[in-house]
């Protein structure tokens, strides 16, 4: 890839609706107000978009559950068409979205353009699951009448998404929402509004009827989401983001004894025993690691090695960070962007002093990066001890924590001291051994021998504080559907 001059910047932030979607119309925020979205490589100001009111708030619910049961009415394959139909449009436009998603959110220009391709895959997926709703019919057990089950939309729904993955996190709701025949009110993150405004234009432009799906973009979020959880209209709320943030949702969700999907934190272990290949393990630990920035809920987010491999794989992996090329994410080359804000790379610094103070060895990094923008070196931190914080805390950076493991117990044990249960990974080389662990562990994921599980065909999500629901895969539908049976007397 070519550095992105600055005149193709500005295009693709001159290409987006910085309004608010609200039934099939662009306006903007009640009384004009508007928020600053910015670069992170720079800290300085791409645009504004309009930030909503919680009177924009309550338009955009309204305008959802007005459009309701016309919505889950339309024909099945015509909801699946207009997926099909935005997915295409996305692939045709990876370019331009990729730059657009990289200026507000910092990842290099080749990861937003694999995020891109990932959130479309979600679209094609439930276009293909929207004409396989189905329900069963039943001889009941007495002989006597029929049991008749049906799946119908759960309703109005409400979804908030990190920033993270700007495009992704929100084609992995809308996608089967979409399908099963839902309207839906989606406030994205503030720090990247961007990437879903351009979806929103590109679902409007693939022929989603007008109050299906309501974006509205704002700097506070407790404010407008708050009253609409409280609406005994909304049926539904699809969260991800923190475990914190997620709590107090469900506290909130409980008032109207809401639907709830949560997508929630992680702190992603990372086991190499000592029958692993050594190289396809520091592979696999380095995209689950760096993948984008080390900003994912699934990234690895501390190794436990088996003792005798230990050093060796520290070694390696300090060696592959070294070589990583940190800058601003449209320029050629670069692998590694700008963590999110100051506030992310101030948590990540004091996580690697607390782990440093506490004995662990730096062998690359363990500091800001100098000049503009909210880099951070990648960090490569041996012999770290069990009661440093970042062994318990989502770091959400490029640090990579190593921790040495005498036996299986002992690693298993390791991997399940959290209250998180995202997702492991897991290298080995024997096939027992790997099913054993498998099964010992808490996640809702695992990756065997593989350094990265995102898949739209695959069920993804959490047990333990990470969440429950499932996105993707045949289940991902079943989050927008409710069952309804039917005594039928014949
Ligand atoms: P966050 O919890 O701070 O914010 C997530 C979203 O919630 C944002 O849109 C934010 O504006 C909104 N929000 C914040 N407070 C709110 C409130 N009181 N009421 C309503 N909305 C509110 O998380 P973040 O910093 O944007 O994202 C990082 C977190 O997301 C990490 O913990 C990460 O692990 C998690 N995450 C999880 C998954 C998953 O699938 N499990 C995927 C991506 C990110």
């Amino acid at each position: 890839m070519s550095t992105i001059t600055a005149s193709t910047e500005q295009q693709v932030v001159d290409a987006v609706e910085k309004r608010l979607y609200i039934g099939g119309e662009w306006r903007a925020a009640t009384g004009g107000r508007t928020l600053a979205v910015e670069d992170p490589s720079t800290g300085e100001t791409i645009c504004e978009v309009a930030d909503a009111t919680p009177e924009d708030a309550k338009a955009a619910l309204d305008a959802a559950v007005a459009v309701q049961a016309e919505w889950a009415a339309h024909p099945p394959r015509e909801r699946g068409e207009i997926l099909r139909r935005a997915f295409e449009t996305i692939q045709e436009r990876a370019d331009e979205l990729a730059v657009l998603m990289t200026l507000e959110m910092g990842k290099p220009v080749a990861e937003s353009k694999a995020e891109i391709s990932y959130a479309s895959e979600f679209f094609r997926w439930f276009a293909e699951e929207a004409v396989r709703i189905e329900g069963r019919y039943a001889v009941a057990p007495n002989g006597q009448g029929r049991l008749l089950v049906m799946k119908q939309p759960v309703g109005p729904s409400l979804m908030i998404t990190p920033w993270n993955f700007p495009m992704a996190m929100g084609t992995r709701k809308i996608g089967p929402a979409v399908a099963a025949g839902c309207t839906m009110v989606m406030k994205p993150a503030q720090q990247t509004p961007l990437s879903m405004l351009a979806l929103a234009q590109i679902l409007e432009e693939a022929g989603l009827p007008g109050g299906v799906l309501n974006v509205i973009t704002s700097s506070s979020s407790g404010s407008v989401m708050g009253p609409l959880i409280a609406d005994p209209r909304a049926r539904k709320l699809s969260f991800t983001g923190s475990t914190e943030v997620g709590r107090k949702l469900i506290e909130q969700s409980a008032q109207n004894i809401l639907r709830v999907s949560m997508e929630l934190g992680g702190n992603a272990p990372f086991l190499v025993f000592d029958d692993a290949d050594l190289d396809d393990a520091v592979d696999g630990a380095m995209i689950a690691k760096m993948r984008n920035i080390g900003e994912a809920c699934t990234a690895a987010n501390r190794f436990h090695v088996a003792a005798p491999l230990a050093e060796a794989f520290a070694e390696k992996m300090a060696d592959r960070m070294k070589q990583l090329r940190l800058g601003r994410g449209t320029d050629e080359g670069v692998q590694v962007g700008p963590l999110i804000d100051d506030n992310q790379r101030q948590k990540v610094q004091e996580l690697v002093e607390d782990a440093i103070r506490k004995g662990a060895k730096p062998l690359v990094g363990g500091q800001p990066a100098n000049g503009r923008g909210y880099f951070y070196e990648p960090t490569v931190l041996a012999s770290v001890p069990r009661d440093a914080k970042l062994l318990r805390e989502e770091i959400f950076g490029p640090v990579a924590p190593i921790v040495a493991f005498d036996s299986e117990d002992e690693a298993i044990a390791a991997a399940n001291d959290t209250e998180y249960g995202l997702v492991a990974y897991l290298y080995t080389g024997d096939l027992k051994r790997a099913l054993r662990v498998v099964e010992g562990l808490e996640t809702g994921m695992v990756g065997l021998n593989q350094g990265i599980v995102s898949n739209p065909a695959a069920p993804f999500g959490g047990v333990k504080q990470s969440g429950y629901g499932r996105e993707g895969g045949h289940e991902g539908i079943d989050e927008y559907l409710e069952t309804k049976y039917v005594a039928v007397n014949l």
